[in-house]
């Protein structure tokens, strides 16, 4: 099932009055299925700490007595884990974005998983402890799934002047562009979005054609930026997905993160809180609205947590999604090709999403088209709120439903069917 966390800026006038930072993920806070990762401890994850990891080689054989056909190697996560990335923008109107943007984008990623940021100082007492550097790089990739020389920039023009969430800056055959092989390259996939929204992301274990992270060129990098985002921290924070977290507020009322030090908060943080905001009654700590999975203002969100930090880290284990990038093939400039079979497959075979919701955004009604209706019959939409609060269920019977949203407050919100294993659609109230 497709999982997309989506960082919408509502920016339009007059809403751009209102502007504000929102991120919702689709399936997990609807069935509460996400997977938690049990006990993160401090132990072991002090920011200063050597790290080792839990997994050894020691008890795999190399011996050409026992076999002579070659193990997969097993990757051991190092102290540092560096991710190759290559970053796809797509050039239509007034989007252009210079190599030293790039840079600074990676700058900035690398400043925050590293706790490397000066801002960190601005961590109130209560939280101190708390704070983890995450020990990951992000690097440029430096050949090509072909094993060819490549910057890691790749511009490619389009004749689509906005993207939405539905994935086509994704698929040269929408006006995009491919992915190159996730098992090898942190895909990053920047345009001009709709609707202001700025970013949204895969999770760990999507499907290879569209994983990675999608964001929009106003708030990519920290070169020449205005507004609220000029700190590269959407990237932050939708990488922060990429590796497996999920919002703080565990996108539901008070709910969990799966991630035992951030405390308990009712919603989303906006704009730039102060003091001590106390939002699930029994924590006097109070929200942790610095940290970078919530949605608050770039300049005031400036820490991970130890227990995101092991999160994070635990899906490049020897059993995690990204293990496989710990190879760095990406980087290593022998002009051995990654994917012999690169450009041979054809990434449109994925299946078309059974929900397409027209307009994006809309303001009184919309439109959701359902692809296969006989599977849909007697099935109901119901409408969730970010929170993941159900709004309202409107019966299915026909392979076209109209929705009518003109009371909703504007904002995102997301749909899914009472059909089980489906994936979830969204929208976008202005
Ligand atoms: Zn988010």
């Amino acid at each position: 099932m497709r999982r997309i966390i989506i960082l919408f800026l509502l920016i339009s006038v007059p809403a751009w009055l209102f502007a504000q930072k929102e991120c919702a993920q689709d399936s997990r806070p609807i069935h509460g299925n996400y997977s938690t990762s049990g006990n993160y401890s401090n132990v072991g994850f002090n920011t200063s700490s050597i790290e080792t990891t839990s997994t050894t080689t020691s008890s795999i054989s190399t011996s050409s007595a026992i076999s002579s056909v070659p193990l997969a190697p097993v990757l051991v996560v190092p102290a540092q884990i560096v991710v190759p990335v290559v970053v796809h923008i797509l050039q239509s109107g007034s989007v252009a974005v210079s190599d030293a943007q790039v840079q600074a984008q990676l700058d900035a990623l690398n400043r925050d998983f590293q706790a490397a940021n000066a801002d960190l100082v601005r961590v109130p007492d209560r939280f101190k402890q708390l704070v983890a550097s995450c020990m990951i790089r992000f690097e440029l990739a430096r050949v090509d799934p072909a094993g060819k020389p490549t910057t890691g920039i790749l511009r490619v023009k389009t004749g689509v002047t906005m993207f939405s969430m539905d994935d086509r800056i994704k698929y040269s055959s929408k006006g995009g562009d491919n992915a190159w092989p996730s098992a090898h390259y942190l895909n990053i996939w920047v345009g001009n979005m709709v609707g202001g929204i700025m970013g949204y992301s895969s999770m760990p274990g999507d499907h290879p054609s569209t994983d990675g992270v999608v964001l929009n060129h106003q708030v990519f990098g920290t070169l020449n930026k205005q507004g609220r985002y000029t700190l590269g921290r959407v990237a932050v924070h939708e990488i922060g997905h990429w590796l497996g977290l999920k919002h703080i507020w565990g996108d539901s009322y008070c709910g969990d993160d799966g991630i035992d030090d951030t405390p308990k908060q009712k919603g989303y943080n906006r704009g730039c809180p102060s003091g001590i905001l106390n939002t699930c009654g029994d924590d006097p700590k109070g929200d942790m609205y610095m940290n970078y999975m919530d949605l608050t203002d770039d300049s005031c969100m400036y820490m991970f947590t130890l227990g995101q930090k092991a999160k994070m880290r635990s899906v490049f284990d020897v059993n995690g999604a990204r293990n496989s990038l710990l190879a760095g093939l990406a980087l290593q400039t022998d002009g051995d090709p990654i994917d012999p079979n690169w450009g041979q497959s054809d990434p449109s075979e994925i299946k078309p999403q059974p929900l397409q919701i027209f307009p994006v955004p809309a303001s009184t009604v919309i439109r959701v088209e359902i692809t296969d209706f006989e599977k849909f019959k007697q099935k109901k939409l119901f409408i969730y709120s970010l929170m993941g609060q159900q709004i309202m269920q409107v019966p299915i019977r026909g392979n076209q439903v109209i929705v009518p949203i003109g009371t909703l407050t504007p904002g995102q919100y997301l749909i899914k069917t009472d059909k089980a294993g489906q994936p979830v659609g969204k929208f976008v109230k202005m």
